[in-house]
């Protein structure tokens, strides 16, 4: 699309949103059904998009990941809607009371939405549905890298919803760099670090407000109390959802030294029970483009020529097609510190294992890094996981489990630093996508005037 589509695009919905202020809650509910609708309609239709996109990935996953998590979203929003909404009284101090106060919330305008490969349609819509929820127009331009789901997605909106309600742009890099120059009321960004960078600058330009939802490499902390197999069994599937291609996925396991074997061979245990085969089996998602593929395996070959021991967990080993990019799962053992395994992002289904001496060791590692946007702690020995807790900042943790915490609706979810800013979902998304308008109504027996001049005697009386 060119230039002049998109600014004619954002100019409709930015004049529609400036003539129609007040949003009320019935065409907020209206919106939200539509989705619904759509959402029910064709739930199956993005599944099987989803699965062509990846080349393997079963439509249950997306069932799970993508449209329960949006149907769950939206059933929460449109119960609680009516209440977020309403002003928030808050209290007057006695120097301005009898007057009185409260918070007004209001749409911001227009949202623009960025949104990457690895959930297409959670990813997409979630964002859409809170924007939505908050009474803003949206544009949408969902990732380059799943054409088929983007271009549904493309088509059902238009049919839903009319373009300056909601729209979906589609293109790559180039036009995503059109896109974020656009002047939004906030630009709402699903990423990378990197590409995160490039659209805050873009949107500084306008002073466009964002919500970054960056990714990073989390960690996961084993501790000495715990049970080997519960947590080897969690990890493995925070791991392995879709590949190791999510942003929450644990990227690294830190443990006490001398347990690795022990969590080798729980983790191998884990692998076989949930994936009794990989090649083949449309329950292990394959890696979603030729390029990431070949990072993937660049970033063992590396870590590998540099002395580490690379464990390939292949249970049903054999029959291989590998033309499927389905990767089977890794653990590596002596990483050298600065192999790129250790510095960047993994985003597949590679897991270095990292032995420490002491807890104290353990956190500085984890705070040597950039902040990341989940950590992981599996143990029963709570002083020690409140240590932990204390003393990481991440954008999210869940105990004794993976992933977990983003699916709590009352949970906001998002990053810290280089793992992102501002979070959403429920009521936290709500908000984000909101002006709180401060509103003093003042009475006309408030004592306004004991400020007014001549300061004089009166000044130190009434400051006194
Ligand atoms: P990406 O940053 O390469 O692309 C994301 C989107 O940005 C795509 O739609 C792309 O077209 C667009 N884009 C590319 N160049 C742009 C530019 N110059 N200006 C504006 N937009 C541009 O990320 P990806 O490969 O699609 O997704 C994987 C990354 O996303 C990982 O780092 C992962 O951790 C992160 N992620 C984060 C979350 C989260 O909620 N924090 C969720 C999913 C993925």
């Amino acid at each position: 699309m060119a230039g002049s589509g998109l600014a004619a695009l954002f100019d409709a919905q930015y004049r529609g949103s400036r003539t129609q202020v007040e949003v009320p809650l019935a065409l907020r509910r209206d919106r939200l059904l539509r989705m619904r609708t759509l959402l029910d309609e064709n739930g199956a239709a993005l599944a099987q998009a989803v699965q062509a996109d990846f080349g393997v990935r079963s439509p249950q996953l997306t069932e799970i990941a993508d449209l329960f998590v949006l149907r769950t979203l939206l059933s929460h929003t449109l119960k609680a809607l009516p209440k977020w909404m309403k002003p928030v009284k808050v209290r007057t101090p006695l120097y301005l009371q009898p007057s009185h106060a409260y918070l007004q919330r209001q749409p911001l305008g227009v949202v623009g939405v960025v949104s990457p490969w690895n959930y297409p349609v959670q990813l997409s819509l979630g964002p859409v549905i809170t924007a939505l929820a908050a009474g803003n127009r949206v544009m949408l331009k969902p990732s380059e890298l799943t054409p088929k789901t983007s271009a549904l997605l493309a088509e059902l909106i238009g049919k839903a919803f009319a373009a300056d309600e909601v729209c979906v742009v589609l293109g790559d890099g180039q036009l995503a760099t059109g896109f974020s120059s656009l002047p939004f009321d906030h630009l709402f960004f699903t990423g990378s670090t990197a590409v995160g960078r490039i659209v805050a600058r873009a949107a500084a330009a306008n002073l466009t407000p964002t919500t970054l939802e960056l990714g990073g490499k989390s960690p996961c902390i084993i501790d000495a109390s715990c049970d080997m197999d519960q947590a080897a069994i969690k990890i493995a599937h925070g791991k392995l959802l879709n590949a190791g291609q999510t942003c929450i996925a644990p990227d690294y396991v830190l443990l006490p030294r001398g347990s690795e074997a022990a969590f080798g061979e729980a983790f191998a245990k884990a692998v076989a029970k949930l994936f009794p085969t990989i090649a083949g089996n449309p329950d292990y998602a394959a890696i979603i483009s030729p390029g990431h593929h070949e990072r993937l395996k660049a970033l063992l070959v590396q870590a590998e020529g540099e002395g580490a021991r690379v464990q390939v967990l292949d249970p049903g080993a054999a029959a291989g097609r590998p033309e499927s990019r389905q990767m089977a799962p890794v653990l590596v053992f002596g990483a050298a510190a600065d192999s790129k395994l250790l510095n960047e992002e993994i985003f597949g289904p590679i897991l270095p294992v990292l032995p420490y001496d002491s807890l104290d060791g353990a956190i500085e590692y984890i705070n040597a890094r950039p902040r990341p946007l989940a950590l992981y702690w599996f143990g029963t020995d709570t002083t020690a996981r409140d240590a932990v807790l204390a003393r990481t900042v991440s954008g999210g943790v869940t105990v004794n489990d993976t992933l977990m915490h983003i699916a709590h609706e009352n949970l906001p979810f998002g990053g810290v630093g280089e793992s992102g800013w501002g979070s959403y979902h429920g009521e936290a998304g709500f908000l984000r996508l909101t002006q709180q308008k401060p509103v003093l109504v003042s009475s006309k027996w408030a004592r306004g005037d004991l400020f007014y001049p001549p300061y004089g005697k009166r000044f130190d009386q009434v400051m006194g």
